[in-house]
C-alpha cells in the first residue's frame, strides 16, 4: 500500500530565481482567476459547464494572443494544476462538498506545482523548469535520506510573511502497523476545550496557541484601520502574516502531539464528523484553533490510522450524541447549548455533557466497526432528524479505515 507523504523545507531562492517564481506565481493567479472568471460566467448566462479539457483549451488559445503571450514564459505545468485543482474545487461544489471557489489575491500565499515532467532531484539538488540554477532549501529531516527521495511533486510556495517552502510529495510504502492495545476511543469536539475522550481526558489547547491566536486578532484589528495604500497598513499587513505563521505553527505543532498520542492509545479511534452544529457549539473558542484545528485534526488522524494500520470511524453528523443517554440509550428531545451537565429522567444517571458525547461516538463507532449500524447501545448509528442537505450526502456513517 502506498502513503503518500510530504516533506516541508524552507527554500532560499537566489534574487533572479525569485524573480521567475514571483512571475509564475503572477500566471499561475492570472490563469486561475481568469479562467475562473470565465466558467462563472458561462454556467450563469449559459448554464454550461467548463470542462478541464476546455479550460486547457481556452489556456492554449490565450497563449497564443499578443497580450497573454508571457505565460508561455514560465513553464506550464504550474498553470496546468492550476486548472487542474480549479476542476476538483469546482467538482467539490457541485457535489456539495465545499464552497465555490474564489478569486486568487496576490497578497495570499502563493504556490506553484510542478509534477515530474517539471523538475529534476538528483543526489539532493533540485532544478525546476525554466529556471537555470538549482533551488537552494533546507532539509530538516534527520531520519529521511534526502539522496534516495523520488517525489512525484515538488510544490514551490512564498507565503504573505515572505518566507519561501518547498515542499516535496512522495509516495512511500507504508510504515510497519503499530503493535495492536486491544483499545477503542471516542472523541468529541468539547465545549470548553478542543476535544474530549470516552476516556474522560480533557485535550485543551495550549495557551501558548491561545495567546499567539489572541495576538492575531490584535493584528488584524489593527490592520483592519489603517489606510488602504499606506505604509503603515503594510507594516501592519507584515504582522498579520507574521502571527498567522505563529498560530499556524504551533496549532500544527498541538495537533500532532495529540494526534499522535490518539493514535498510538487505540487500535479504533471514533470521531463525529466535522459538522456545522460542532462550529456553534465551540464559538467559545477562538477560530483559529476550532475552525482550521478540527479538519486539520480529522485529516492528521486519517493518515496516522492509515499509516498505522489502526482503524478510524466517522459517525454521521446527525448522530445525536449529545443529547442520547450512554448508560440507558434514552434520548432527550431537547439539551440546551448551555447545559453541561445533565440527569437521564430514564436511569437517573449524571452525565458531564462532553464525555457522554465522547462514549456514545465510542459505542456507535463499535458498532460501524462491528459492521452493523443498527442499534448500537441503544442509539442509533444511522443518519436521524430532519432530511439530508445536500451537502451532507457523502457524510453518512462509514468506516474511513475498517481492517476486522
Ligand atoms: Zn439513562
Amino acid at each position: 500500500m502506498l502513503v503518500r507523504t510530504a516533506y516541508r523545507c524552507r527554500a532560499y531562492p537566489t534574487p533572479e530565481q525569485t524573480r521567475i517564481l514571483n512571475r509564475t506565481f503572477g500566471c499561475v493567479r492570472l490563469v486561475w482567476n481568469k479562467t475562473l472568471d470565465e466558467r462563472s460566467r458561462r454556467y450563469h448566462s449559459e448554464g454550461v459547464r467548463t470542462s478541464y479539457r476546455q479550460a486547457d483549451a481556452a489556456l492554449t488559445e490565450l497563449k497564443r494572443t499578443e497580450e497573454f503571450a508571457f505565460l508561455s514564459e514560465v513553464s506550464c505545468v504550474p498553470l496546468q494544476q492550476a486548472l487542474r485543482h480549479q476542476q476538483t474545487a469546482l467538482q467539490n461544489f457541485f457535489t456539495g462538498r465545499a464552497r465555490y471557489p474564489r478569486f486568487k489575491p496576490r497578497t495570499n500565499r502563493q504556490t506553484a506545482h510542478f509534477t515530474r515532467s517539471a523538475f529534476r532531484l538528483r543526489a539532493g539538488v533540485l532544478t525546476l523548469a525554466k529556471i537555470a540554477t538549482p533551488l537552494r532549501f533546507v532539509w530538516s529531516f534527520d531520519d529521511t535520506d534526502m539522496t534516495s527521495l523520488a517525489p512525484t511533486m515538488v510544490v514551490i510556495c512564498r507565503e504573505p510573511d515572505d518566507r519561501w517552502y518547498v515542499t516535496f510529495a512522495v509516495d512511500t510504502k507504508a510504515i510497519a502497523p503499530l503493535v495492536p492495545t486491544g483499545q477503542a476511543i471516542g472523541v468529541d469536539l468539547g465545549l470548553a476545550e478542543f476535544a474530549v475522550t470516552s476516556r474522560g481526558e480533557r485535550i485543551v489547547a495550549p495557551e501558548r496557541l491561545e495567546r499567539r491566536a489572541r495576538n492575531l486578532a490584535r493584528y488584524q484589528r489593527q490592520l483592519a484601520r489603517c489606510q488602504r495604500g499606506s505604509m503603515n497598513r503594510r507594516r501592519a499587513r507584515a504582522k498579520v502574516a507574521r502571527a498567522h505563521r505563529k498560530v499556524r505553527d504551533a496549532r500544527q505543532d498541538f495537533l500532532h502531539r495529540t494526534t499522535t498520542t490518539l493514535v498510538r492509545s487505540a487500535d479504533m479511534i471514533a470521531v463525529e464528523d466535522l459538522n456545522v452544529s460542532g462550529m456553534v457549539r465551540n464559538r467559545r473558542l477562538s477560530r483559529a484553533i476550532s475552525n482550521a484545528g478540527w479538519s486539520e485534526f480529522r485529516r492528521q488522524l486519517e493518515y496516522k490510522c492509515e499509516r498505522a494500520g489502526r482503524t478510524l470511524v466517522v459517525i454521521d453528523r446527525w448522530y445525536p450524541s449529545s443529547k442520547t443517554c450512554s448508560a440507558c440509550g434514552h434520548r432527550l428531545t431537547e439539551l440546551a447549548l448551555s447545559a453541561r451537565h445533565w440527569t437521564c429522567p430514564s436511569c437517573r444517571a449524571r452525565h458531564d455533557r462532553d464525555l457522554n458525547a465522547a462514549k456514545n461516538i465510542l459505542a456507535a463507532g463499535r458498532a460501524v466497526a462491528r459492521g452493523d449500524s443498527g442499534d448500537a447501545c441503544g442509539a442509533d448509528v444511522g443518519r436521524q432528524g430532519p432530511p439530508l442537505p445536500r451537502s451532507a450526502v457523502k457524510q453518512e456513517v462509514r468506516a474511513a479505515r475498517y481492517s476486522p
